[in-house]
């Protein structure tokens, strides 16, 4: 089967190699408070940050999910949130928060649309701006010029959720505070790690707060974390994984121009077999998660059929789930999958 979920999605094929290593290494069974320990994290943070280009003054932590993230940004960086969001997950996000904090707002827009930024002025101190870089329900992206153009117009942190981007495409890091993705999506790894990237103006605003009634406290995450640490004993596989799989990757600008380059060339394809993507507007359509339009029978028909040609095809999400099937297009997605799955839309039995 080739899978084109996005999240739990494929695998480099190279992680067989790479647990066997794992487990004959004895890195599974050392104490996360000794020095092989300490220096797998080391390298891995090392490796992260060159290959993802992250700026020299931005810390890595690793923490369980994405998830986490939203409830750790809730927690210990903000009095309140102003979330701005387009689909599922974004709307999660600000779920969450609201359980955690009071006065949270949120500004829905479009998703053929840009979000507009005239909210900037009107923020309170402390409040977190949180955006969805890459909705991975409905296929849309933010792009780069969006971040900056905020970043020009307020002060205030900017928190982004990047599950579904980051290590697919290059991120404007500085035009953002808070950036955090799980490993299952672009990363190409098995599921169980979130990787959180923050900015010295977020650690100074978490200082600031002084959070540190939680497990999973920012303060507390961080002071394990300079010590090479973790506050509790970690995904030593995950992390693991992790370093090896970044060492084997080329650098985020070539990745990024080869997904790039892959997603404009599916959706024309997707277009020539007669399949419409969801966003008609292609300056948010997304690189790396591509909704595409599909319906009622026709749209069971196509994943039964690829299904015995031995392809999976993303479900739908949230209110899209009748209408659209998802395409992943990471990075461990070889041209060879690609080419199966096209092979496949140009068979007549689904077209
Ligand atoms: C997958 C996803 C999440 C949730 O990730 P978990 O690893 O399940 O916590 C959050 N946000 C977005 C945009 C996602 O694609």
């Amino acid at each position: 089967m080739i899978t084109f979920y996005p999240g739990p999605s494929k695998v480099y094929p190279q992680i067989e190699t790479y647990l066997r290593d794992a487990y004959q290494s004895g890195i599974l069974s050392v104490n996360h408070r000794s020095e092989p320990f300490m220096q797998m994290l080391a390298g891995t943070i090392k490796i992260l940050k060159s290959k993802l280009a992250i700026p020299e003054d931005y810390e890595v932590y690793f923490v369980s999910s994405a998830t986490e993230c939203w409830e750790i940004i809730a927690q210990s960086f903000m009095i309140s949130g102003f979330h701005v969001y387009n689909g599922a997950f974004g709307e999660k996000w600000m779920e969450y928060t609201r359980k955690l904090r009071t006065g949270v707002s949120g500004r829905y827009f479009d998703c053929n649309e840009l979000p507009a930024t005239d909210f900037a002025k009107e923020l309170s101190a402390n409040e977190i701006i949180c955006i969805t870089h890459n909705e991975t329900s409905n296929g849309t992206v933010i792009p780069d010029a969006f971040f900056k153009e905020l970043r020009l117009k307020t002060g205030n942190l900017i928190a982004v959720d990047a599950t579904s981007s980051m290590a697919g495409v290059a991120l404007p890091w500085t035009d953002g505070d808070i950036w955090y993705a799980s490993v299952q999506k672009c990363f190409g790894l098995p599921p169980g790690m979130g990787v959180m990237v923050v900015s010295p103006a977020a650690i100074s605003q978490a200082k600031e707060m002084g959070e540190a009634a939680h497990y999973n406290s920012f303060l507390f995450i961080r002071d394990n974390f300079l010590k090479q640490q973790t506050p509790y004993t970690p995904n030593s596989l995950g992390i693991y994984l992790l370093g090896r799989v970044l060492e084997q990757v080329p650098s985020i600008a070539e990745v990024s121009e080869e997904i790039k380059q892959r997603a404009k060339d599916l959706y024309s394809f997707f277009e020539n077999v007669g399949f419409a993507p969801l966003i008609e507007n292609d300056a948010v359509r997304s690189d790396t998660v591509l909704a595409i339009k599909a319906e009622g029978q026709r749209l069971s028909t196509i994943k039964s059929a690829a299904k015995s040609a031995g392809i999976v095809l993303g479900n739908g999400y949230g209110s899209w789930k009748e209408n659209t099937f998802r395409v992943a297009n990471f990075p461990a997605i070889t041209s060879a999958d690609v080419t199966a799955l096209t092979t496949f839309f140009h068979s007549a039995t689904v077209v």
